[in-house]
């Protein structure tokens, strides 16, 4: 298995040249995104970690959890955050309109995706979501952020790459939108693996049906949401979406993927007062992105403390 033969994860050694470049590489990065965020007028959330309300990340085609961690505290059942969507959706109804948060998931992926060098059990997620913003506004976001992260690798961090290996190529924006049912029918049910290879420049693939809080054109039946795939292999790196804010289509639809309402709650209520704002937004995965910019061969080559599925570290 590839996971096993990472280099990095012998914690009694000092760290190699070049998993100093790649948290170098990291540093800059995230300074390079929040920079970029913070001029745009968005407010900097901090994560919570435990909450009754979570992604329940069903049903999406990528759906691979093998069990979802949940605790009692203080006499309630409450679960480790899968993924920040409903309180990202609760808060931009609520006041500050922009905002952005280096969100911690906890997956518990099946032991065998440690083999697809893309999934960890613990990563971080760069979320950003806006009231009243369209598919177009997220799309411009994430391209100069993206962009600009490796505009600036490239000019100040040469070295790194050089120690690294990797050439580093700026993608050409806008970065092109096909929709899936048109890649699915080319290229087959993998198609995004194949994409993936065939294509020099990140793209996004919209018209994903999934989890309940994406947004669906009652009218074509269309769901307004997306996915950015990295090429030479590297895949997905973002999801996101326009999002539903009607009460009668939330409940519907939570009814429909057989989810308990309990847990949605206030997301429900909201909605039912019409002050669940509609809004879009997306999350990047922090480690698939800088994996992509240094060259990694496993996405848990940029972690410090590895998280690989099935393998549970001594730290
Ligand atoms: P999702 O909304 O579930 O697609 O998650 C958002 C982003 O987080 C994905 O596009 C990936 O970049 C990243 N991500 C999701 N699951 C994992 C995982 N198991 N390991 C590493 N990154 C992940
Ligand atoms: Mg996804």
């Amino acid at each position: 298995m590839r996971g096993l033969m990472l280099e990095g994860l012998d914690l009694r050694k000092p760290m190699s040249g070049r998993k100093i470049a790649i948290l170098r590489i990291q540093t800059e990065v995230l300074r390079v995104m929040v920079e970029r965020l913070l001029e745009k007028g968005f407010y900097w959330i901090l994560p919570v970690i435990l909450s009754k309300s979570t992604d329940p990340l069903w049903p999406d085609p990528e759906f691979s959890i093998e069990k979802k961690v949940e605790v009692e505290i203080y006499g309630e059942k409450v679960s480790a955050m899968q993924s920040m969507i409903v309180h990202k959706r609760v808060l931009v109804s609520l006041g500050p309109e922009k905002i952005f948060i280096l969100s911690p998931n906890i997956r518990i992926e099946r032991r065998d995706r440690a083999a697809t060098g893309r999934h960890l059990y613990e990563f971080t997620q760069f979320e950003v979501e806006v009231a009243y913003a369209k598919m177009q506004d997220i799309f411009g976001i994430y391209e100069e952020l993206i962009t600009e992260s490796i505009k600036y690798v490239r000019k100040h961090l040469s070295r790194e790459l050089e120690v690294l290996g990797r050439e580093l190529k700026i993608p050409q924006t806008p970065f092109k939108v096909y929709k899936r049912s048109e890649l699915e029918e080319k290229y087959g049910a993998s198609w995004q693996d194949e994409v993936s290879r065939i294509f020099e420049d990140p793209i996004w693939v919209t018209g994903i049906p999934r989890e309940f809080y994406d947004y669906e054109d009652p009218e074509t039946g269309e769901w307004r949401n997306y996915d950015l795939i990295l090429p030479e292999g590297y895949g997905e790196v973002i999801s996101g979406a326009e999002r539903e804010y009607e009460y009668e289509k939330l409940a519907k639809k939570l009814e429909r993927d057989g989810l308990d309402k309990s847990n949605y709650k206030i997301l429900l209520d909201l909605a039912k007062e019409g002050l669940l704002k509609p809004s879009a937004g997306a999350g990047l995965g922090i480690e698939r992105f800088i994996a992509y910019i240094v060259g990694a061969r496993h996405v848990a080559e940029v972690q410090p403390f590895p998280r690989i599925p099935g393998i549970v570290p001594e730290i």
